[in-house]
């Protein structure tokens, strides 16, 4: 397609699946760009491996149906029909003491929906169920400044509900500290919920929406993996360059971009890179707006997978998985049943589990060796779940600095991002650093930005060589 020396429509900066997106809609457009990606290959956070029959997801394994983007992408690359929803029992599991608990049923993430279905919990004690069920007389605040999802569940739910709920499923799903992270960024829906009626479990009762017999979430059997492949199978050939990281972006009339492949030229750029690297390449051309940018905060964490026969696991493994709460003190955050949750995982007569550590609330979990990060993911495992012997395998991936923050005051920050960034003809930011929270997010943003950006070539349509 275009040599290195063509002038392009646009530079798509990093091959996460927010950049895939955008370049997925370019390519519909018919314009003319290339993705320089820094890693040997494409998907960011999302990669699959497979062997022998197991197929592990070291990032991403789910697609939440409730933000159509993805199921819609997959439909438009002709993997719709491979979609499968969760298996049944859908239950999650909160470690209390060291031992499993299920979550309410009919919860809104642990959030109790109906108070007699929160008088059944065995989690919470007596005392923390009446505080919980007394959120209904919870006076409603005034619609004032962001606040942390700590401060919002501890003032409508109370602490054992923070301790308990809050802080393992809301900021754990996020990989973040539930006293910093931000209510407005991360759950509108529940601020809503109160501003509307005065009370969460008031407002969820109303809706009354059955859950759906699919379940929430979907995958794909060969792991998401499988979307990356799809959506680099429909590019042109040579309009992804990996191995290519972007060191320096200058901005005169037009964008050149110097990579570890080449140098591009370009007349309009998408960054879909971690919001610290899209601040570093900023540098020369907005300090400001590259301050902005570079002031989010991003957690690390890594996955273990773990391979077993199912006769050395004596737990009955009946659910998708269970959350840690820091007040544990153990060294996981979660962990999912994988062969529970997705059918074709590994191979028959055995089982798949997967550990999360570190995050917001462990920040130094990360700076440990693999083989001791893998030790202690198997020995809380092995406790949890009453396992005996030694796995099969066990597949260690780090994610360092890859969990964008959404903190208290996020939005008002990413506001300053956005008016800055729309002031430099040509210049356009996606991805999680940004608005986009998880795989749906990331693609409907992605592929907005590159309709954003087509708009501003044709509306700028004199070359600017
Ligand atoms: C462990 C884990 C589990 C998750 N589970 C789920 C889930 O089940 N469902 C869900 O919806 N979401 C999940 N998420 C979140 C979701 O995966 C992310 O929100 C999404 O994949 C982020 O995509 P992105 O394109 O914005 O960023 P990234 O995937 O980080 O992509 C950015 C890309 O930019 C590249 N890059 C960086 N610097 C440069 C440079 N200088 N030059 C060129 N390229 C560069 C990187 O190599 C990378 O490929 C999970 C995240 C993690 C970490």
């Amino acid at each position: 397609m275009n040599g290195a020396d063509d002038l392009l429509d646009v530079a798509v900066v990093g091959g996460g699946i927010a950049g895939l997106a955008a370049a997925y809609e370019l390519h519909r457009r018919g314009l003319r760009f290339r993705v320089l990606e820094a890693a040997p290959r494409l998907g960011g956070v999302i990669v699959t491996e497979r062997f022998d029959g197991w197929v592990i997801d070291g990032g991403p394994d789910a697609l939440l149906v409730q933000k159509p983007a993805a199921v819609a992408l997959c439909r438009e690359l002709g993997i719709g029909d491979r979609l499968v929803p969760t298996l049944q029992p859908r239950t999650a599991y909160v470690m209390r003491d060291g031992a499993l608990h299920q979550i309410v049923e009919g919860s809104f993430l642990g959030l109790p929906v109906r108070v007699s279905a929160l008088a059944r919990s065995s989690l919470l004690t007596w005392r923390g169920r009446l505080r919980m069920a007394c959120e209904v007389v919870v006076p409603r605040r005034a619609p004032a400044d962001d606040e942390s999802i700590a401060a919002f569940v501890r003032r409508r739910f109370g602490n054992e509900a923070v301790d308990y709920l809050a802080e393992p499923l809301l900021a754990g799903i996020h990989a973040g500290d539930v006293e910093r992270l931000s209510m407005r960024a991360l759950f509108p829906r529940l601020l809503e919920a109160e501003r509307r009626s005065g009370s969460v479990i008031r407002a969820f009762r109303a809706l009354q929406t059955p859950p759906s017999p699919q379940g929430a979430f979907v995958s794909l059997p060969g792991g998401i993996g499988e979307l990356v492949e799809a959506i680099a199978n429909v590019l042109p050939r040579d309009s992804v360059w990996t191995s290519a990281r972007v060191g320096e972006l200058r901005r005169a009339a037009i964008y050149a971009i110097e990579s570890d492949a080449g140098a591009v030229r370009a007349r309009a750029v998408i960054l879909g890179v971690p919001a610290y690297v899209a601040a570093h390449l900023l540098r020369g051309v907005d300090t400001t707006l590259a301050e902005l940018c570079g002031a989010g905060a991003y957690a690390s964490t890594a996955t273990v997978a773990f391979g077993y026969r199912r006769a050395q696991v004596r737990h009955s493994l009946n659910g998708s998985g269970f959350v840690v709460p820091r007040v544990e003190r153990s060294p996981l955050l979660a962990a999912t049943w994988v062969t529970s949750k997705w059918p074709d995982r590994a191979p028959e007569g055995h089982v798949l589990l997967r550990a999360f550590l570190g995050g917001g609330r462990d920040p130094h979990r990360l700076d440990r060796g693999d083989q001791e990060l893998v030790d202690a993911a198997r020995e809380a495992l092995e406790k949890a779940l009453a396992i005996e012997g030694a796995p099969l395998f066990a597949r260690l991936f780090r994610w360092t600095r890859q969990s964008p923050q959404y903190d208290v005051g996020h939005l008002q920050r990413l506001d300053g991002i956005e008016r800055r960034a729309s002031a430099i003809p040509g210049l356009f930011l996606t991805g999680s650093g940004f608005r986009a929270i998880g795989i749906p997010d990331c693609i409907a943003d992605g592929r907005e930005t590159a309709a954003r950006a087509a708009t501003y070539l044709a509306t700028n349509s004199t070359k600017t060589d």
